[in-house]
Parts: C-alpha cells; sequence; structure tokens
C-alpha cells in the first residue's frame, strides 16, 4: 500500500506578507508553480499553472480586442538596428535595454538586428508598403508576442529580460480618430482589469517624464499593490505623427492630398499575473478571482473505508451536475489517493482555487456537499440536489468574484491619501505609502523635486473625476481630460503640491514597481 502524503508533509512554508513581502511574493509564485528561474539571469520559465493564467487572460481580452475591429497577426522578432534608428527618442530610450544579434548561421552580420523590445520599428515600416489611400484605413492590429528588454534588477512576472505581451498598432486617418482609439482601448484595460481580474484601476494621463518614448501622450491603468506600491497594468499611446513621418506612413486622403496616419500603440503583459498575486494574494498563497483562475472549483472526496462507494457516486454525480449545468466552469476532481484531504486543502489554497467542494460519507447521507470558499475561508453547505448545487456554486463564484473586486477597492480608498506639502507626501512614503492624491502644477521641475524628497512618481492624472474608485461608471469619463474642479477628496484641487502655483491638475503620486 503506498504511504499516504500526511498533512504535516506540506512544508511548502510561505514567508508571512508583514515579516518580508518580497519574499512572501517569490515563495507565493514559486511553490505555487507560477514559474521557475531560467538559466539566463533575468528570464524565467513560466510554468503550466501560471501559464493557465495568461492564456485566462488572453481568453478575456482577445474577444474584447476583436469585437472592437482588431485582428490578430505576426511581425518578426528581429529589427534591424538602422530601423530602431529612424526615430531618435524611440531609439535613445530603448537601446540601453535592447539585446543584439551580431553573428548568425556562424558568420558576423553586415547589419546588427535587435531583438525586438517593441515593435513600432518593425511595424510601422510594414505598414508605410500597405497603406496608400485613404480606404487603407483604419489598420487595426494586434500581435500577442514575447519582447526583450535587458534588465539589471528583475523580480518575476514585473520585471524580466523576456516577457510576453500583447501589442496593438493601429494607423488612421485624423488625430481624432487616434487619440479616440487610444481611448477605446484604455477603457477596454480598466473593463478587463476591474471585471475580470477584480483589480481597480486608476485610467488616466502619464506625465511627459514617463510617456512611451516617441509617443505624442501616454494613458495608462494604475493599480495598488497590497504593499502599498503602485503598478502600471496596461498603456496606450497616442503617437502622433512621429513613427507616421519616420517610416513615411502616408496616404492619398478624399480631397486628393498626401497625409501622414495617426497612430497608436498599447499594451499589457504577464505582469498582469504578478498583479494578481500581489493584490489578491494572503500568507496562504494565491488567492484567484473566478474568472481568471485556471481551476475554478476544486472537488475533494472524503476518503472513507465503509462507504467509499457511496462518495465515489456522489463525487460523480457532482461532477456531472456542475459541467452540464454551470457552461464552461473550469473543475477538477482531486482524486488521488496517494495524498490525504488536508495535504490537497493546504495545496490548492496555496495555488488559489476559489472554490473547493468536500464531500464525505456523512455529507452524502445528508444530501449535501460543503464549500469552503478561499477569499474569506467561509464554509457552508450546498444541497446534493443537482440543479441547487449548479445554482450555489454559481452564486459562491460570483460572490467571490464581486468580494475580491470591493475588498481591493477598500484598500485602495483607505490606501489614497492627500497631502498639503511634500514634506507630508514623504511622511506617507515612508509609512503606509500607497497613492497620495494631490495637485501638480504641471512643471516638470516640480515633478523631479517630488521624486527626489519622496521617492513617489506621478502614476498618473486622471481622467474621470478623481474620486478615487468613486463608482466608475463604464468609462464615460475618459471622454474629457481635464475634470480638475470636479471631485470631493479634499487636497486634491487648488496650488501645486510643491510650488504653490495655482492651478495645480490632480495628479497621483506613489512608489511604484
Ligand atoms: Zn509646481
Amino acid at each position: 500500500m503506498t504511504e499516504l502524503r500526511e498533512d504535516k508533509d506540506f512544508v511548502k512554508a510561505i514567508t508571512p506578507k508583514s515579516r518580508d513581502y518580497s519574499q512572501w511574493y517569490v515563495d507565493v509564485v514559486t511553490k505555487a508553480e507560477l514559474m521557475d528561474y531560467a538559466p539566463v539571469k533575468g528570464c524565467m520559465v513560466i510554468r503550466p499553472y501560471g501559464y493557465a493564467i495568461w492564456e485566462s487572460i488572453q481568453q478575456a481580452l482577445d474577444p474584447r480586442f476583436k469585437e472592437t475591429g482588431h485582428q490578430n497577426a505576426y511581425f518578426p522578432l528581429f529589427i534591424p538596428e538602422s530601423f530602431l534608428r529612424r526615430e531618435a527618442e524611440h531609439f535613445e530610450g530603448f537601446t540601453p535595454q535592447v539585446a543584439w544579434v551580431t553573428r548568425g548561421g556562424g558568420e558576423d552580420l553586415a547589419e546588427p538586428l535587435a531583438v525586438r523590445p517593441t515593435s513600432e520599428a518593425i511595424i510601422g515600416s510594414m505598414y508605410s508598403k500597405w497603406i496608400q489611400s485613404y480606404r487603407d484605413l483604419p489598420v487595426l492590429i494586434n500581435q500577442w508576442c514575447n519582447v526583450v528588454r535587458w534588465e539589471k534588477a528583475t523580480r518575476p512576472f514585473l520585471r524580466t529580460s523576456e516577457f510576453l505581451w500583447q501589442e496593438g498598432h493601429t494607423c488612421h486617418r485624423t488625430e481624432a480618430e487616434a487619440e479616440e482609439e487610444t481611448l477605446t482601448i484604455l477603457e477596454i484595460y480598466r473593463d478587463f482589469a476591474e471585471n475580470v481580474l477584480a483589480i481597480p484601476v486608476i485610467a488616466g494621463l502619464k506625465s511627459d517624464s514617463e510617456k512611451f518614448a516617441g509617443a505624442l501622450r501616454t494613458y495608462s491603468i494604475e493599480a495598488l499593490m497590497s504593499d502599498g506600491r503602485a503598478l502600471q497594468a496596461g498603456t496606450c499611446h497616442n503617437l502622433g505623427q512621429h513613427f507616421a513621418k519616420v517610416f513615411d506612413i502616408t496616404f492619398l486622403d478624399q480631397d486628393g492630398q498626401l497625409k501622414h496616419v495617426w497612430q497608436s500603440s498599447w499594451g499589457v503583459s504577464t505582469r498582469l499575473i504578478g498583479a494578481l498575486v500581489m493584490v489578491h494574494g494572503d500568507d496562504r498563497g494565491l488567492v484567484l478571482p473566478p474568472r481568471v483562475a485556471p481551476v475554478q472549483v476544486v472537488v475533494v472526496p472524503i476518503p472513507s473505508d465503509r462507504d467509499g462507494e457511496l462518495v465515489t457516486t456522489a463525487v460523480a454525480a457532482a461532477r456531472d451536475a456542475l459541467t452540464t449545468d454551470v457552461p464552461g466552469l473550469r473543475l477538477k476532481v482531486d482524486d488521488r489517493p496517494e495524498y490525504t484531504p488536508g495535504w490537497k486543502f493546504n495545496d490548492w489554497e496555496m495555488r488559489g482555487v476559489p472554490l473547493r467542494l468536500e464531500i464525505g460519507p456523512r455529507d452524502v447521507k445528508a444530501g449535501q456537499v460543503v464549500a469552503v470558499r478561499r477569499d474569506t475561508g467561509e464554509k457552508s453547505t450546498l444541497s446534493a440536489e443537482p440543479a441547487a448545487l449548479a445554482q450555489g456554486v454559481r452564486a459562491l463564484l460570483d460572490d467571490i468574484q464581486r468580494g475580491l473586486y470591493e475588498r481591493a477597492k477598500v484598500f485602495r480608498e483607505v490606501n489614497t491619501r492627500s497631502a498639503a506639502s511634500v514634506e507630508e507626501m514623504a511622511d506617507v512614503m515612508e509609512g503606509p505609502r500607497g497613492f497620495v492624491l494631490a495637485p501638480w502644477c504641471g512643471s516638470p521641475e516640480c515633478e523631479e523635486h517630488i521624486k527626489e524628497a519622496t521617492g513617489a512618481t506621478i502614476r498618473c492624472l486622471p481622467l474621470a473625476p478623481a474620486a478615487a474608485g468613486g463608482g466608475r461608471d463604464g468609462g464615460s469619463g475618459l471622454s474629457g481630460e481635464d475634470r480638475s474642479g470636479q471631485g470631493g477628496r479634499s487636497g486634491e484641487t487648488g496650488r501645486c503640491v510643491r510650488c504653490g502655483q495655482v492651478p495645480g491638475r490632480p495628479a497621483y503620486f506613489a512608489r511604484a514597481y
């Protein structure tokens, strides 16, 4: 007889968050088997469980892109150096992080090839061939791929030398259309982050110092991690005509004039997996929102010497009921005989499975199933009757999804403060951190001074009324950039927090990953 793995074998101890946040994070991502370190420093292997989360992200985002008219394509990994050099600001911005290929097929290459850090240059060169007329516009293309940015200090998912992402690249006839596209995607990102990842975000405009190299304007969604640091979770760039001019992307407009296109680019990456870990995770490991969890429900049979068959039959019935009545449910029955139920409970909790169902001989006799929520640990019993069980599970999953979002939103609200001076802001950053919402006059000097004095950067200038987390309404706030007069939180409007110049525009400051 095989020896049972006992609860005490559960040695995958996770460092408590409160003791060492960084170590807690590393423990969770490695012990939940999301990733492992690669032989090349700064690179990582995304293991099947981590990759399944990425697939959930793709499956949620890809249809949203397609519904808004975008198509997927694939462009090459290698970019000739001369292409990257054409846009000076872009080149300067990315050069320090570019990996170069100088040899191929045993010979030195005539021209070094950049391993793409982003694809504006290669895609722009193709668009100049493909676009001739206003009839060819808009071009709305996305690609799912990897990029390489050579990093000195890395952290799993958050900053690695190679990562996976999607990058959208679009061309439009007018500036207004390019801006509309940029904001449409920003709204898709916001909606996706909040409704799928259960991560509340601030959608806003980046300051010039934080914008994408070569862009006219950069917008981002910013999330607050549970250690009080911010994480940029997605960006959208209105590229203006910069790349169109250097790559000569022109079209003959209806009025017979030859014009440059207006462009946008936008992306989210595997760093979202890091955000999920840090926003929702706890001392027992991962906590995954149902909509993105690779396994949404795990069923653990409680073995019984006398009534084993009874349990097996009940488990099979529960599985049938759930897979039939909850379409698309990602359910796993953990009937591995070599592990004890207690070991399984710990293991699946660490992996963040939203809902566990336990079925033992007593439950079978009582016509019930025990349900345990990962987010609250709350235990309840559901009727084993098929329709009632399916309904009960559906309701619990919805409630967990909503509960995680609400909890994260409350955390962000509690950790969004105002500050009347740079000193006050520094105190917040040295203490609880979080967001400081304070007015900024727009000068790079004030921005730089605040960064030096507090370690906080401007995460974004919110587009919607600046009541942090206050009932986003599906994005109608995205149409107007400047609503600095609105919102009720004290300290967000008025004089610049640094120089006292009037008027300042509300800005979210934070220390960031
Ligand atoms: Zn100022």
